[in-house]
C-alpha cells in the first residue's frame, strides 16, 4: 500500500497522537457523524478512517480494547468477521470497488497507527487508483471531502445493518 500517495496521511503523522481511543466509548448502537461512525453493533464497530488511503476506507474494530488478537473470545472473533463480511458487501453496492485490500497491523514495526486496540482495514480499490490520487487540492478538500462518503455510506450500512 505504500506506493499510494495521500498526502493527508502527513497530517495524521504529524498531528498529537489523541490519548482517547478512538474505537472506545462509542454508543451501543446506530450512527455517528462526528465521530464517522457508520454501524455500532453489540461487540464490533465499523469506523470511516479519517486518515485514509484511498476513497471509503473503513476500520472495523471489536468493542473489547486490546492489542491482542488472542483476547478476543469466540463469538467477538465471529461478529468481528461478519461485520468485516458484511461491510464489504455494502461497499461492493455503493461504490462498486474493483478490489479490495484487507489488513491489519499488529504493533508499531508492523505499522499499525494505533497499538492500543486492534482493527482490520478495509481499503477499496479501483482500477487506477494510484494514478488519479495525487491531485494536490485533494488534501486541502479533505474534510468535505470525508464528510461525502460519510453521507453516501451511512444510510447504506444503516439499512444494510438493520436488525
Ligand atoms: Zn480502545
Amino acid at each position: 500500500m505504500k506506493q499510494l500517495w495521500a498526502p493527508w496521511r502527513l497530517e495524521y503523522i504529524l498531528s498529537e497522537k489523541t490519548k482517547t481511543c478512538i474505537f472506545c466509548h462509542h454508543p451501543l448502537s446506530g450512527q455517528n457523524k462526528k465521530s464517522l461512525l457508520l454501524h455500532a453493533g453489540p461487540s464490533s464497530l465499523v469506523l470511516l478512517n479519517r486518515y485514509p488511503y484511498t476513497s471509503c476506507h473503513l476500520l472495523i474494530a471489536p468493542r473489547k480494547h486490546t492489542s491482542n488478537l488472542s483476547e478476543l473470545d469466540a463469538d467477538e472473533m465471529l461478529d468481528l468477521f461478519s461485520i468485516l463480511r458484511r461491510s464489504i458487501e455494502v461497499l461492493k453496492n455503493a461504490v462498486k470497488p474493483a478490489g479490495f485490500n484487507i489488513g491489519m497491523n499488529l504493533g508499531r514495526v508492523a505499522g499499525a497507527g494505533i497499538t492500543r486496540h486492534l482493527h482490520l482495514h478495509i481499503v477499496p480499490r479501483w482500477q487506477g487508483d494510484t494514478n488519479f490520487m495525487p491531485i494536490a487540492a485533494e488534501a486541502v478538500v479533505l474534510p468535505e471531502h470525508l464528510e461525502k462518503t460519510y453521507n453516501r455510506l451511512a444510510p447504506v450500512f444503516k439499512t444494510s445493518f438493520k436488525p
